[in-house]
């Protein structure tokens, strides 16, 4: 079954870009050694491995060191919006007495553009083709904010944003489920660990599991829907993702896989898959 409109929705616009930011991941927010990440940092204070042009000093080494939380941190291009957009190449260290600012900034225009990616699928998935004015609106507000100047962006309320978003993310949901109604996939709930390979994985709300360390070589995830789902180590080899559901670069990242994976359009292959 067909899920995604064949033409290409504007997700390939919301990429990292690392070369166009100001290293904002690896400074502005909190991160613990325990999650994957180098060491044990405090918002707002820039990861040792930082370099003064923004650039990581052991980018090449991450996989063998082991760093999940870093290889699988995706911003969704937030961090080039910031950088070059709302502060027009000023940064954290070009403008020191405006970096907290810069950092506050950033955190918001990161769930906002998570939030964008998320609705930018939603308008081209076809069983949801009976929201797609209602997304479209949602899709112009969330720009309208991102374009917004560092005073109007605090102010805002993520919460009840999050929420008014939320209700319409769970609606595109149900519509790609029920497609799937009887494919009895549903009785699948346990996945951290667990062998799946060569299943049809077909129509599972996958939202906010632990498929961590699963392996679902070979398997197909026709209209599966990873919103929050977690990841990590999951065995992708030989997969068909192409149609899932609200899947990120990040997710993928942080998964296992080869150069038989067969990915949405939009993703790219991890360097690390061989
Ligand atoms: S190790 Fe590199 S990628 Fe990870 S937070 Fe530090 S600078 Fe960023």
């Amino acid at each position: 079954m067909e899920i995604h409109e064949k033409k290409k929705g504007r997700m390939e616009q919301l990429k990292v870009d690392c070369a166009r930011c100001s290293g904002l991941c690896c400074t502005a927010l909190f991160f613990s050694a325990m999650d994957g990440f180098s060491e044990n940092k405090i918002a707002g204070k820039p990861c040792t491995k930082l370099q003064n042009n923004y650039r990581c000093e052991i980018h090449n080494e991450l996989e063998k060191r082991n760093m999940k939380g870093c290889i699988g941190y995706d911003c969704f291009g937030a961090g080039k919006h910031v950088t070059q957009f709302i502060y027009k190449g000023k940064t954290w260290q070009t403008s020191k007495e405006q970096a907290k600012e810069i950092f506050d900034v950033f955190v918001i225009i990161f769930q906002l553009y998570q939030i964008r990616y998320f609705l930018e699928e939603s308008k081209i998935i076809i069983p949801a083709k009976g929201l797609w004015s209602d997304i479209q609106n949602l899709i112009n507000e969330n720009e309208t904010l991102c374009n917004s100047i560092p005073q109007i962006i605090l102010d805002i309320d993520m919460e009840i944003y999050r929420n008014k978003v939320n209700i319409i993310l769970k609606q595109v949901c149900e519509c790609v489920i029920k497609c799937f109604k009887s494919s009895g996939n549903n009785r699948f709930t346990e996945f951290f660990g667990k062998s799946f390979k060569k299943r049809d994985m077909s129509g599972l709300d996958l939202s906010m599991k632990l498929l961590i360390a699963a392996n679902f070589d070979s398997c197909i995830f026709n209209g599966s829907i990873f919103l929050g789902t977690d990841t990590r180590d999951a065995n992708f080899s030989n997969a068909d993702l192409r149609e899932a559901v609200f899947l990120t670069q990040g997710q993928i990242n942080s998964a296992k896989g080869n150069r038989n994976t067969k990915l949405p359009s939009h993703l790219d292959y991890p360097v690390t898959w061989k």
